[in-house]
């Protein structure tokens, strides 16, 4: 057990897992990933479908790595593997089940406390992302069908109606995947998709023409109701749909009770303040990944988040 950790890492997800890797490839020598989940990467594992083609080149955001550690187009599968390879072959002190709660800083040095443990370190990452809290609708869903309304597509099975809320590429490609195996509807409040790569734009497209996906753009849902179990829909055109499933995929929030907690200062859409190292106002405690991006980011830019971030603390 090392007593003061050159560096602690808030979170195994991409920005996580590239900034310990990094770091230890730059002559950091004791470096230690907390992640709160059983296993790294838990956005990948809860909300990517099984197989899902991960694009290195995503809504658009830089596609080029700049430090040491390279990304390319795979399946989940694939890149689940190789970030195992990457915490494997770097021999990084890795504690799962490890949920920070908060991160003080005394003197020189950061103490960060987990419901079981307590760790100290010269310098802290926080990459815990914005999955942990799933963006939800503003009305509200009745107690009764929350099993019935999910985040995910975990509970989904095979011969359902489903209707899928929200106008990304995660949106999309669940529509996608279950329209294959159930009667789906894609529901956006915008006219049109603007946020669509082409792969997913076209294969929303041909689906609908197959009749295999239902769009209904333009319209936004109002309330959702139990009718026998079912979830009743009501979109604000007037019309009523009956779902056995209804599935958001609209983004994640701000983590902004662990920020407080951790005294980093945020903006009005709950984004962290950081300088151009992606150092907050206190000395020696970083912010990268998802959590500094108000609507998501992608994986080169959360390990090019890392690689910056290192450089920073090597100076
Ligand atoms: C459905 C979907 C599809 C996507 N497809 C693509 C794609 O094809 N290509 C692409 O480049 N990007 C894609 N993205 C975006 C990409 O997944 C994110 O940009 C990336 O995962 C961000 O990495 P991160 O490390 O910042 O955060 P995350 O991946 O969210 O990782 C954060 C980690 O921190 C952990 N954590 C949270 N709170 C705590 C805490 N208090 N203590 C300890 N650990 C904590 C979490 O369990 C998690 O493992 C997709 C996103 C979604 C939701």
């Amino acid at each position: 057990m090392i007593d003061v950790y050159d560096l602690a890492v808030i979170g195994g997800g991409p920005c996580g897992i590239a900034s310990v890797v990094e770091a230890k490839r730059n002559g950091l020598a004791h470096v230690l990933l907390l992640e709160k989940g059983d296993n790294h990467s838990q956005t990948i594992r809860q909300f990517y479908k099984d197989k899902k083609r991960v694009d290195k080149e995503y809504k658009g955001f830089d596609s080029e790595t700049r430090g040491s550690i390279s990304f390319e187009t795979g399946t989940k599968e694939s890149v689940l593997n190789y970030f195992d390879e990457l915490l494997d072959s770097d021999e990084i002190d890795t504690n799962f089940k490890s949920e920070v709660e908060k991160i003080e800083k005394h003197a020189d040095e950061f103490y960060i406390t987990t419901s079981s443990a307590g760790y100290r370190a010269r310098n802290v990452i926080v990459a815990i992302g914005r999955m942990g809290k799933p963006n939800k609708p503003a009305y509200k869903i009745p107690p009764s069908i929350t099993q019935r309304v999910n985040f995910n597509l975990d509970k989904c099975t095979i011969n359902e109606k489903i209707l899928v809320v929200g106008g990304g590429n995660s949106a999309a490609e669940y529509a996608i995947a279950l329209c294959k195996t159930n009667v789906v509807t894609l529901c956006y409040r915008k006219a049109k998709f603007t946020r669509l790569n082409e792969t997913n734009e076209s294969d929303v497209m041909r689906e609908t023409k197959y009749g295999n996906i239902i769009l209904r753009l333009g319209i936004d849902i109002e309330a959702l109701e139990n009718e026998n179990g079912k979830v009743l829909v009501k979109f604000d055109n007037g019309t009523e749909l009956v779902f056995d499933r209804v599935i958001y995929a609209i983004g994640g929030t701000s983590p902004i009770d662990f920020l407080k907690k951790c005294g980093i200062a945020y903006d009005e859409n709950g984004v962290p303040i950081v300088d151009e190292n992606l150092q907050t106002a206190t000395s020696g405690l970083y912010v990268g990944g998802d959590l500094i991006s108000r609507s998501g980011g992608s994986i080169v830019v959360a390990i090019n988040h890392a690689h910056t971030i290192i450089k920073n603390i090597r100076r």
